[in-house]
């Protein structure tokens, strides 16, 4: 069993003090760890870090209002049955909803009392620590990676705990700076509308950018976890480079993907 002593030995070895760190989580690559998910936390907050921390919430996605569908949208229009009215529920920063996928670390900050959460209504970030308000006020609707283009930046460091690149959001980031246009998907505004939003395409061929960010990258080892820790501006610098130099990198496994597909000519055209 390891607990708060471990993670924090991690963090001043990593020289993580201070830093803001975008952390994509596996609670169970830990193994046993002693108060979980808090625990973690703790151990970064102690240290004055920032966290910046997916979470993601799908359920409230709306389908297209009547008579919009853009093209090359990685989005089969024809499998849509819902009515935008059948689903009514509006997001808000002081919601707690957050899909299951996205782990305990996640769920854990958004419990916590002091937490921001940005204005996005399906991929939203939420932060604690000193900066949280600061890096979490720049996501809305329309601009998703908001927070990122801060971490940019300012000297973030992307932080993988027992997680591969399928979970670095930040890769999305890249590919939008390598010229692609996001995913337009829509959800209610505080108004009650149906509005557009961005995010982020199919993540499963991700893993085939390792051997890109390999030599930019430091590892620890935290009970049975590896953290896998990059500066973030390296990473995103490094990834679009290989993105503009071969677009299918970021293909998955499935050539049908419909997400993949759409997503290497381009994205939705505007
Ligand atoms: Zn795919």
């Amino acid at each position: 069993m390891i607990g708060y002593n471990e993670i924090k030995k991690a963090v001043l070895e990593k020289h993580l003090s201070g830093k803001t760190l975008c952390i994509h989580s596996s609670l169970k690559s830990f193994g046993p760890i002693d108060g979980g998910a808090v625990t973690i936390i703790n151990a970064l907050m102690d240290e004055n870090c920032t966290l910046v921390v997916p979470t993601f919430s799908y359920d409230f996605e709306v389908p297209p209002p009547h008579g919009t569908a853009p093209v090359q949208n990685g989005m089969d229009y024809s499998k849509i049955s819902a009515n935008p009215e059948s689903k009514s529920r509006i997001y808000s920063i002081a919601c707690n909803d957050i899909s299951k996928t996205m782990g305990a670390v996640p769920a854990a900050v958004l419990s916590m009392k002091n937490h921001s959460r940005g204005m996005h209504p399906l991929n939203s970030f939420a932060s604690v620590g000193p900066g949280a308000k600061e890096f979490i006020a720049s996501q809305s609707f329309e601009n998703v990676y908001g927070p990122f283009e801060k971490m940019y930046a300012q000297e973030g460091v992307l932080v993988l705990m027992g997680v591969e690149l399928t979970r670095a959001t930040a890769i999305h980031f890249a590919e939008k700076l390598a010229g692609r246009n996001l995913f337009i998907r829509w959800a209610r505004n505080a108004a009650g509308e149906v509005q557009e939003s961005r995010v982020g395409s199919c993540s499963e061929g991700f893993n085939r950018l390792q051997p890109f960010v390999s030599g930019i990258e430091d590892t620890v080892v935290v009970g049975n976890s590896t953290w896998k820790i990059y500066d973030f501006k390296k990473f995103v610098d490094v990834v679009t480079e290989a993105i503009k130099n071969n677009p299918s990198i970021t293909h998955c496994d499935d050539p049908d993907c419909l997400r993949c597909n759409d997503m290497l000519k381009g994205g939705p055209i505007l």
